[in-house]
């Protein structure tokens, strides 16, 4: 007899069939993570002709500016021999073998940086294998990295933490939750009642005109503690880069891509990415209760202009006349106001007694 297979969705119609509608949070987390029919677990196509494409992926040069943000950064803290150089979710391996390459030239810091990637993805972990070789470990979470100073990078990790959505209606804020509709298909809907209290909305948003939506990531507090306790005993700095606002702002921002394009989130759970914009002002707040000292959030165009890539691409069109127009694009994508350079932000967190990190002044 053939086994019945169940699509991820099947089993998601089943799990709201039993308990009800669940949250976007819940939904989101079985979308990417799900061990059999999750997007991580299963497809994570990245790259040109993959799903999605990122900084890291677009061009040597973002990699190697934040290689030098890392190697200052270092010699900031002392130049700590040996330190844990961690990259949160490495997707292609890029960012980090761009990180190596333009590090050579700082004495001592390849010898000194024990790189570990804390990734979930199993296809993803081959394909970083294949890029970096023997010269990194990898870990499932920041908690299984071994302890000691540390600089931390994660560019798009952020924005995969599963988000929870309220809705302002006449009566209060109300839960956006994923429900089941005709024929077989998740639908959005509303919790049949208001929240009780709005202490689980962000305060800037709580007087927001009906129709607003809120959002949250429940995980991020456990997550920046968990950083917060590492950097603070063990000294060290974390940067991250991802899409959203300085400032809190309402929206949806759930978005689901697949081959390039925006897609249905509810459509085929686990065959498209799933991402929600990072509320760079609640991640601010909450690192600063934590006792980290926070820099930014800048743009991104902005923090890579501060650390040299207008110098760094005329050198690289020097190198290779012929890829002139290749390189004014791709620095056209990660700097322009209307490609990356304002959509996406740059935050440091650092434990405590260190200098101001680069990039970060103006
Ligand atoms: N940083 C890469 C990839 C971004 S995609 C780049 O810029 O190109 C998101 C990455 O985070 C993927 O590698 C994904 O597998 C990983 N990831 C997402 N959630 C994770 C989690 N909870 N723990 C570890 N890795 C995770």
């Amino acid at each position: 007899m053939t086994p019945v297979v169940h699509t991820l969705r099947e089993r998601l119609l089943g799990l709201i069939a039993q308990n009800g509608p669940m949250t976007v949070a819940q939904y989101m987390a079985a979308a990417l993570y799900d061990p059999l029919g999750g997007y991580y677990a299963r497809r994570a196509m990245l790259g040109a002709d993959g799903d999605f494409i990122t900084a890291p992926d677009i061009s040597q040069m973002f990699g190697e500016l934040v290689g030098l943000w890392c190697a200052q950064s270092w010699m900031d803290m002392g130049r700590p021999a040996p330190f844990q150089l961690v990259e949160l979710g490495p997707g292609s391996g890029a960012l980090m073998s761009d990180i190596r390459r333009a590090t050579r030239k700082a004495p001592g810091f390849c010898e000194a940086a024990q790189i570990v990637l804390v990734e979930f993805s199993a296809p993803l972990r081959e394909r970083q294998q294949a890029a970096l070789g023997d010269s990194a470990t990898w870990a499932a979470r920041l908690e299984d990295v071994a302890d000691g100073p540390a600089i931390v990078v994660g560019n798009e990790f952020l924005d995969c933490l599963p988000i929870r959505q309220f809705v302002r209606a006449p009566d209060g804020w109300r839960e956006r939750l994923v429900g089941a509709g005709d024929n077989g298909a998740l639908v959005f809907g509303l919790a049949l009642a208001p929240l009780a209290d709005d202490a689980l909305i962000p305060e800037p948003l709580r007087d927001a005109p009906e129709g607003a939506v809120a959002e949250i990531a429940p995980a991020l507090p456990a997550f920046v503690a968990q950083l917060a306790a590492r950097l603070r005993a063990h000294g060290g700095r974390a940067l991250f880069i991802d899409y959203g606002t300085p400032a809190t702002t309402a929206g949806d921002s759930l978005q689901a891509v697949r081959a390039h394009a925006k897609v249905d989130p509810l459509d085929a759970p686990g065959a498209a990415d799933l991402t929600a914009h990072v509320d760079f002002a609640t991640l601010a707040q909450i690192s600063r209760a934590a006792g980290l000292d926070v820099a930014g959030p800048v743009a991104q165009g902005v923090w890579l202009r501060a650390l040299g890539i207008d110098a760094r691409a005329q050198a690289l069109v020097q190198a290779r006349p012929d890829k002139d127009a290749t390189i004014a694009r791709q620095h056209a994508r990660l700097t322009a106001p209307d490609e990356m350079g304002e959509l996406f932000q740059v935050i440091c967190l650092s434990g405590p007694g260190l200098p101001p990190p680069a990039g970060f002044d103006s």
